[in-house]
Parts: C-alpha cells; sequence; structure tokens
C-alpha cells in the first residue's frame, strides 16, 4: 500500500533539508503530502488505546524463530534458545507506545503562568523508534515548541508525546505529523512546531549504506505556519538557522 497516497485529506509538511542530508533511496522533496489528519480507525499508530491483540507470546515467540531460521541460523542452538523470548520482550518496550494515548499526558495543564502568552520550546528531545517498511531503528532528537493561548503543559509531558508515537512503527514524516497534531488539537495553542532531526539505520545498515546523513522534517501550525518571525524565532532557539544546524 503507497504510504501516503491512499487516504483522505492532505497538507504540506515542510521539508527542510540543507544538502548534507539528501536521502536518496526515498527522495523527499519539499511539499510531499502525507495525510492530515489521520483517521484513527485507518492508522493503528494513532489509535486511542492498543488493539486488543489475537497473537500469543508464544506465536510470537515461534515468528522468531522462524526468522532466526531464515537468516541461515539453527534456533535450537545454544546461544539463540532464550533469543525469541528477548525479542518479543524487547518488543514489548519497543512499540510501548500502542498502550499509550499520548494525548493524555497534554491533559493536566496549569493556567497560572502570570499572563505568560510567549513560546515555549523544547528541544533536544532524544527518541528511539522503528521504521515501518524495515523494521529498523529510527534514532533521533525531536525540538518541540508551542504558543500557549492560556495554559502550559509541564515540559516533560512534551517529551512523552514524542515517546507516544515514536515507540510505534513509523514514518519519520508521520512522526513528526502526529507530535503537532495531538499537541495542537489536545492543548489548543496558538500554534505548534515540530522538528524532528533522525538517521534511518534501514539506509545506514543495509540498502544504499549511507552513514552520517540525517533526515530532517518539520511540522508548523497555527501561528508558525502563518507568522514568518513566529517561525524563525523557533527556529534560533533550536539552533537551526536557514536550514543548517
Ligand atoms: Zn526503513
Amino acid at each position: 500500500m503507497p504510504a501516503y497516497s491512499s487516504r483522505h485529506e492532505t497538507i504540506r509538511v515542510i521539508i527542510d533539508m540543507p544538502p548534507h542530508t539528501q536521502y536518496p533511496k526515498r527522495p523527499v522533496q519539499a511539499g510531499i503530502r502525507v495525510n492530515f489528519p489521520f483517521d484513527p480507525s485507518e492508522d493503528p499508530g494513532m489509535s486511542d488505546h492498543a488493539k486488543p491483540s489475537d497473537v500469543t507470546r508464544e506465536q510470537a515467540e515461534a515468528a522468531v524463530r522462524t526468522l532466526l531460521r531464515w537468516a541461515g541460523d539453527d534456533p535450537a542452538r545454544e546461544g539463540l534458545l532464550d533469543t525469541p523470548k528477548r525479542v518479543v520482550k524487547a518488543y514489548s518496550d519497543w512499540f510501548s507506545g500502542y498502550d499509550s494515548d499520548p494525548a493524555e499526558f497534554l491533559l493536566r495543564t496549569f493556567e497560572e503562568v502570570a499572563g505568560y502568552d510567549q513560546m515555549v520550546v523544547l528541544r533536544d528531545i532524544q527518541f528511539e523508534s522503528h521504521c515501518e517498511h524495515h523494521l529498523a531503528p529510527i534514532i533521533g532528537r525531536a525540538h518541540v515548541g508551542y504558543m500557549p493561548t492560556n495554559r502550559v503543559v509541564g515540559i516533560s509531558k512534551l517529551a512523552r508525546v514524542v515517546d507516544g508515537f515514536a515507540r510505534r512503527l513509523q514514518v519519520q514524516e508521520k512522526l513528526t505529523a502526529q507530535i503537532a497534531q495531538c499537541i495542537q488539537e489536545t492543548l489548543q495553542p496558538a500554534g505548534v512546531a515540530v522538528v524532528i532531526d533522525a538517521s534511518h539505520q534501514c539506509m545506514t545498515t543495509r540498502g544504499v549504506h549511507k552513514r552520517g546523513v540525517s533526515m530532517v522534517t518539520s511540522q508548523m501550525l497555527g501561528s508558525f505556519r502563518h507568522d514568518a518571525r513566529t517561525r524563525t524565532e523557533f527556529l534560533q532557539f533550536i539552533g537551526i538557522q536557514g536550514g543548517h544546524r
């Protein structure tokens, strides 16, 4: 199934890509279209809660043994005996985002902020995710900003939102849009900005084998989208000017 083209509404995602962050395997251009808003019924990555799984732990471990055989090894040899169990356990950690509703992290807000109505930015939020095409790690950093109207959240909550979406199978563009959309819908600030800078191990360890390449995506909503000064201020806060860091 094509990653982006099959669904309904689309918006433009601004992709900031300095020349050194070319992504030759799957070229990304400014103006790429992704689905927005994502329809939870079509995308388990946006569902409110984990879907009841009809897969048992035993079946999951058997599937790992199959992959070990496929790789050319013997799942019955001593060093691999506990591997299926470990992999299944690791999956519970890597994909724990399906058990969370990131919007819930934003429900507790603080209103006594003495009229503070300027930008709030949390930068360098490290995250680990997995690409939905190869199950390979995506390692990167997210920078999140919003322009509060009358409520702010504890800043750790923004990092939790990032993790809630990162700990699912992802495409970086989708991850970026989901974080921004979640904050916009839940907090209803004047605007939201999300920039993600990440490297994709499906690209560094296989395929074109290009190391040291990172991909930068950004999603700007509200005042960050419409007001160039606000956007520039945010990019200065996170240390990206003219697309370079
Ligand atoms: Zn991949």
